[in-house]
């Protein structure tokens, strides 16, 4: 018997650039040059519902022809035969307008799927600049995408025990607001960040607000100050993964356990050095894994 609960995967770990980045010619990014199998997406999350099969996306990230194939790939072991898998994402929501959260988007117009009113869920700045930019307006307007309105805060109702909720966090703010979500299941909820300044600008404490989920996936872009050198730490628009955990180091095993970081940036030594990722697990966190799934 499959289980009827509704399942998330992590189809993306890397900042929006992914791994490895346009240009770098790093020791950071060489090998993964090399071996395909060290390369990661921008970040992205999936969720299915085994029942009906219908499966929605967070972000729309510059890989996402390979990370909604992917999903289809991992929705196979969870649903029956019979389950219909839809042909394109039964929605999508949207966290901001930087580049590798969102321009994916062009995968479904004219050129490529070319859906059909596919619902795209997207907060009100977020929701104006696609309305008033090219090539964004003319999906709308060809109706490839049906925008929602998603509000701070106010849960969208997946089936009647999965809810996305929206939460407001501080980020630079050219073109939109930027929110993380909540993805809440029958029995286990998850919060997905992958951008945010600084924790400490957030409305929220980010200690309670893990208290109220079972695994957390936080923006870990950066690890420390030495990724960048010469730059001032305080400039970094980024919680470096060092000072997140220092932060949330009284927090109990239990509650630690819980953080999974995610958004690497390729300079990020969590993506390419063992030792880095071994003292991390020792200190009680995680890294998110691509293709790994957790049960809501
Ligand atoms: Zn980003
Ligand atoms: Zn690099
Ligand atoms: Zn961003």
């Amino acid at each position: 018997m499959m289980a009827q609960e509704p399942h998330l995967f992590v189809l993306g770990i890397a900042q929006d650039g992914g791994y490895p980045q346009t240009s770098c010619r790093g020791a950071c990014c060489a090998d993964a040059w090399h071996d395909p199998t060290l390369r990661r997406h921008a970040c992205c999350m999936g969720i299915l519902d085994p029942v009906t099969g219908a499966r929605w996306l967070i972000d729309v990230t510059p890989d996402i022809k390979v990370q909604w194939h992917m999903l289809n790939r991992l929705a196979e072991a969870h649903t029956t035969a019979d389950t219909l898998a839809p042909a394109s994402p039964t929605g999508i929501f949207l966290t901001h307008a930087h580049i590798g959260h969102y321009t994916g988007l062009m995968h479904f117009g004219r050129e490529a799927a070319s859906t059909v009113d596919l619902p795209v869920y997207a907060m009100p700045r977020m929701r104006a600049f696609l309305e008033r930019n090219a090539p964004w307006c003319h999906l709308i307007a060809e109706r490839h995408v049906m925008l929602l309105d998603l509000h701070d805060g106010e849960r969208v109702v997946l089936r009647p025990d999965l809810t996305v909720t929206p939460i407001l966090v501080p980020h630079r703010e050219e073109f939109s607001e930027t929110v993380g979500f909540t993805i809440r299941g029958p029995e286990r909820a998850a919060l997905y960040i992958p951008d945010i300044d600084a924790w400490e600008l957030w409305s929220h404490a980010l200690t309670d607000v893990i208290r109220t989920v079972d695994i957390a996936f936080l923006d870990g872009t950066f690890y420390d100050g030495k990724e960048l050198p010469g730059r001032d730490l305080t400039t970094i628009p980024h919680p470096c993964v060092s000072d997140t955990m220092e932060q949330l180091a009284s927090l109990p095993a239990e509650q630690r356990q819980k953080v999974h970081f995610i958004h690497l940036n390729h300079t990020n030594p969590l993506l390419w050095s063992n030792e880095t990722q071994r003292a991390l697990r020792a200190r009680g966190f995680e890294i998110g894994q691509e293709g790994a799934g957790f049960r809501l």
